[in-house]
């Protein structure tokens, strides 16, 4: 770094910070941005710096949002008998790429992972409970990630659901297991949507 003037070194620094970059790509796009027009770099800023102060979750589903409730939840087309459960907020991104669902979601943000020191009082489960209660929701679809976590938090959740004698389902089916959600193609998610199965 001491080849670098200060300020661009800070930059190369930061951006190294970043998930998938490294050294020489931070350096890369440090030279980038240098190069690109003053308005142009003040538009990234004020766009990394919003993401910051603009965005909350939605009160209700936890979607990450500019408005509370968020666009989904305040949509009077969708179906709020039919609760999609996630574990990332990227996973309603999945889902909803997917145009075959209609329903709301709820995300939990993260799974039941005791190797990890995560219990359910560590995500967003009693909130599900609390929504549930309210007696609007005939179906609940457990969309977890197909892995060791994501299949406990499923379990646990689907106990806990059982004395409100609503339907409870899985979707897993064709969905590659060990895997995570966000990262399945549109068809295998649809797919997978089709084929839930009550627990
Ligand atoms: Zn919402």
């Amino acid at each position: 770094m001491k080849y670098y003037p200060k300020p661009l070194a800070e930059l190369i620094g930061q951006l190294s910070k970043l998930p998938g970059v490294g050294p020489k790509t931070a350096q890369r796009l440090a030279f980038y941005i240098l190069d690109m027009k003053k308005n142009e770099v003040n538009q990234l800023g004020e766009s990394i710096l919003e993401i910051k102060g603009k965005l909350t979750y939605c009160s209700s589903c936890h979607n990450l949002t500019q408005n509370d409730p968020c666009y989904i939840c305040g949509d009077t087309k969708r179906d709020k008998a039919m609760i999609c459960v996630v574990e990332n907020v990227k996973d309603i991104i999945a889902m909803e790429k997917t145009g075959e669902y209609n329903g709301v979601y709820h995300v939990l943000h993260g799974a039941i992972s005791p190797i990890d020191g995560l219990g359910p009082d560590d995500i967003k489960i009693s909130d599900l409970l609390t929504r549930i209660e309210e007696g609007v929701v005939e179906e609940v679809i457990i969309a977890t990630d197909p892995n060791v976590e994501g299949q406990a938090t499923a379990m646990y959740i689907s106990k806990l659901l059982k004395p409100l004698e609503i339907k409870v389902t899985r979707i897993a089916h064709g969905l590659p297991v060990g895997g995570d959600l966000e990262y399945a193609d549109e068809v295998t998610l649809s797919k997978a949507l089709e084929g839930r199965q009550e627990i």
